[in-house]
C-alpha cells in the first residue's frame, strides 16, 4: 500500500479538475481494506474512495484521506451448460471486462461497451446504456462492511437496483467497499437487445449480423460519435439524471409541449430527456469560462480547460435553476459530488 501526501488527483478524475488530496492511499490488492481501516491515518481519516474517477466532479481541497482502489482480475468461478458464473475484482476497467467477456463469447453486458470507470462502481449507480443494465447481469457483490469489518456477500435482489441506483446509493452509502462484483453471463442463446437507440439501423447499415461482438462494435462506434472523450475534454457522462414523472405531470408539459420526448417506465412512472429539457432551456452548447454543457450533448458537463470543481458545480446549477422555472422540474445530478456543497 503506496501512500502519497497531498496528492493532486486531477490525473485521477475524469473531468479533469485539480483536488489537492491530503492523503492518498494506494489499495494494490484487496487486503490492503483491512491495512487501510487499522493505519491511524487511514480510515479514521477517511473521506473518499476513488475507482476509476468517472463519476466525481471535486472539490479543489480534501481535508482527509482518500483511498483509491486498484487491484484487478478475473476469475471463472462456477460453469454450466448455458451459463457462467465470472468474478471481478472492483479495481478492473469495466470495458477491459467487456471485451473479455465477448472474446470467451460470454454474453450480457455487450451493450454496456466503452463505459468508462471500474466494475466495482458498476453495481453503485447500475450502469446503463442500450437498453441494458448492470443489475441484469449482476449475481451479486462481496463488500467490505467499514463497521462491522465483516465481508458480507450481497444478493442482486438485496441491491435494490432501480434506475442509476441501487442500496449502495441509500442506506449503504459511504457504509463499506465494494469489493468484487459476481457476473453471471450467457454462454448461448443469447439475448441480444438491439431494439433501443440506433443499433439495429447501424448492424443493417454495415451488413453486419447480430452477434456479441458486432453489437460491441456498433455501440462503440455510436458511443464515438456522441459523447465526448474525457482525455480530450473532461466529463463525467451524463451529469444529470432524466427526470422521472408521473403521467399527470406528462400531461400538463404535453399541453405546451406536444413534442416532449418521454419513455414509459415499468412502474407506471414516465422518464423524460434531460437533454432535451436543457436544449430547451437554452444551455445547449453553452459555457461560461470553462464550464459549458456540450454541444452534442446537452445532458454532458463539459470542462474545457481549467475549470475548478465549484465552478463546474456553480455552472450546472444555473443550469438546474433554469430547467426548474421552465418546467418546474428539478434535475438531479448523477455525478457524485465530492466536498462540494450541494
Ligand atoms: C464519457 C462518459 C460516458 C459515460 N457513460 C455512462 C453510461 O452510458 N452509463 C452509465 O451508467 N454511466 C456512464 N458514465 C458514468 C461512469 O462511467 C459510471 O458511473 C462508472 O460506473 C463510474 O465508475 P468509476 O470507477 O469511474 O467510479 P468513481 O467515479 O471512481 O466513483 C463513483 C462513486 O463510487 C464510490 N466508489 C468508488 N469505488 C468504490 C468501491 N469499490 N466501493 C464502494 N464505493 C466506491 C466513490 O466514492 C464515488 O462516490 C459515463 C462517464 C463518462 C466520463
Amino acid at each position: 500500500m503506496r501512500i502519497t501526501e497531498n496528492a493532486n488527483l486531477k490525473e485521477y478524475n475524469s473531468f479533469g479538475t485539480s483536488c489537492i488530496a491530503q492523503r492518498l492511499f494506494h489499495l494494490k490488492k484487496e487486503t490492503d481494506v483491512h491495512e487501510y481501516q487499522k493505519h491511524p491515518d487511514g480510515y479514521p481519516k477517511h473521506k473518499l474512495l476513488i475507482s476509476g474517477g468517472s463519476n466525481i466532479l471535486l472539490g479543489s481541497q480534501i481535508k482527509g484521506s482518500v483511498a483509491k482502489i486498484e487491484w484487478d482480475g478475473i476469475f471463472i468461478l462456477e460453469e454450466y451448460e448455458n451459463h457462467v458464473l465470472i468474478q471481478v475484482s472492483a479495481g478492473h476497467s469495466w470495458h477491459d471486462f467487456v471485451i473479455w467477456a465477448i472474446d470467451h463469447e460470454f454474453g450480457g453486458i455487450e451493450n454496456l461497451s466503452l463505459i468508462p470507470g471500474h466494475v466495482g462502481t458498476a453495481p453503485i449507480q447500475n450502469i446503463g446504456a442500450y437498453g441494458v443494465e448492470a443489475k441484469d447481469s449482476i449475481e451479486s457483490v462481496r463488500y467490505f462492511n467499514w463497521n462491522t469489518g465483516e465481508t458480507e456477500k450481497i444478493s442482486n435482489k438485496d441491491c435494490k437496483f432501480g434506475y442509476r441506483t441501487s442500496i449502495f446509493k441509500t442506506i449503504r452509502r459511504n457504509n463499506g467497499v465494494i469489493l468484487s462484483v459476481n457476473f453471471q453471463l450467457t454462454k448461448n442463446n443469447h439475448n441480444y437487445n438491439t431494439e433501443y437507440g440506433a443499433i439495429r439501423e447501424e448492424l443493417k447499415k454495415y451488413g453486419l449480423k447480430k452477434s456479441l461482438s458486432n453489437i460491441s462494435k456498433v455501440v462503440i462506434t455510436i458511443r464515438n460519435s456522441k459523447l465526448p472523450n474525457p482525455k480530450l475534454l473532461g466529463n463525467a457522462g451524463s451529469f444529470f439524471k432524466n427526470p422521472v414523472v408521473g403521467i399527470d405531470q406528462l400531461k400538463i408539459l404535453q399541453k405546451e409541449y406536444p413534442k416532449i420526448p418521454f419513455y414509459k417506465q415499468s412502474n407506471n412512472q414516465i422518464k423524460l430527456s434531460g437533454a432535451w429539457l436543457i436544449e430547451k432551456s437554452g444551455w445547449k452548447g453553452k459555457s461560461h469560462k470553462d464550464a459549458g454543457m456540450h454541444n452534442k450533448q446537452a445532458l454532458v458537463l463539459v470542462n474545457h480547460g481549467n475549470s475548478t470543481g465549484e465552478e463546474l458545480w456553480e455552472f450546472a446549477k444555473r443550469v438546474k435553476r433554469n430547467v426548474q422555472k421552465k418546467f418546474q422540474i428539478k434535475l438531479e445530478p448523477e455525478v457524485n459530488l465530492i466536498e462540494i456543497e450541494a
